[in-house]
Order: structure tokens, then C-alpha cells, then sequence
């Protein structure tokens, strides 16, 4: 008679703890973390990026993730939507290199479009 499949996955022999495996595991572990913690469950309301079209296809202004490229020379960055970002997109400055930045936040802007009721009449 034996019912020795009681051990859980939680359970991890200390042998085991030490393999690189296992040190792999709870890194990603650690990414999966900050990750959930980085984007916020917000779908109500997504965020308006004023002020930035996506260089793809240029939707304006970019509503929701935003994504900046952070390899771009300053004053040309290209800021692409959450649909194009994982397109191949390329032009003069840019290409599938480059790093982006995922702004979930919108930029203060100075300008006219600081009321986000301005669409409502109610300025
Ligand atoms: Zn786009
Ligand atoms: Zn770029």
C-alpha cells in the first residue's frame, strides 16, 4: 500500500534549490511579478497619449499602451501602438533593434489638450 503522492509542487528538496533550473524558475518567477505589478488592471478608461500618433499606423492620439522607443536619437523617437508594437516597423532612424519603453501613464502635456473634458463642452 502506498499513497506517497501526498508531496506537493511547493515541496522542493533543498538539493534541488541549488540547481541553476531552479534559480531560473524564481527569477522568472520575480519578472512575472514585477511585470503584474507594472501594468495596472485598468480597462476602464484607458489612457489618451495627447500628443503622440503611432508612427505605424498612425492612430491619434495612441490610446492605451503607448510604446516608446528608447534607441531613437532624441526628437525622433518613434512611438508605436500596442497593435503595431510587435510589427517589424522601420524607418530612417528606427529599426527592429531597438528597445521599447511601455508608458501606460499619459505625459503631462503643456498645450490645449490638458481638459480631458474638453470633449464634453464642459471647459
Ligand atoms: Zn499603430
Ligand atoms: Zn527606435
Amino acid at each position: 500500500m502506498e499513497a506517497s503522492d501526498s508531496s506537493s509542487d511547493e515541496e522542493i528538496s533543498a538539493e534541488l534549490k541549488t540547481t541553476e533550473e531552479y534559480k531560473e524558475l524564481k527569477r522568472l518567477k520575480k519578472i512575472l511579478k514585477e511585470k503584474e505589478s507594472f501594468i495596472p488592471p485598468l480597462n476602464r478608461g484607458a489612457v489618451v497619449h495627447h500628443g503622440f500618433s503611432c508612427d505605424n499606423c498612425l492612430v491619434y492620439p495612441i490610446v492605451g499602451i503607448r510604446h516608446s522607443c528608447l534607441s531613437c536619437p532624441e526628437g525622433s523617437e518613434v512611438d508605436l501602438c500596442d497593435e503595431c508594437v510587435d510589427l517589424p516597423f522601420v524607418n530612417d532612424e528606427h529599426d527592429t533593434l531597438h528597445k521599447f519603453k511601455a508608458v501606460t501613464v499619459a505625459d503631462k502635456q503643456d498645450g490645449d489638450n490638458a481638459n480631458p473634458h474638453a470633449y464634453l463642452g464642459l471647459s
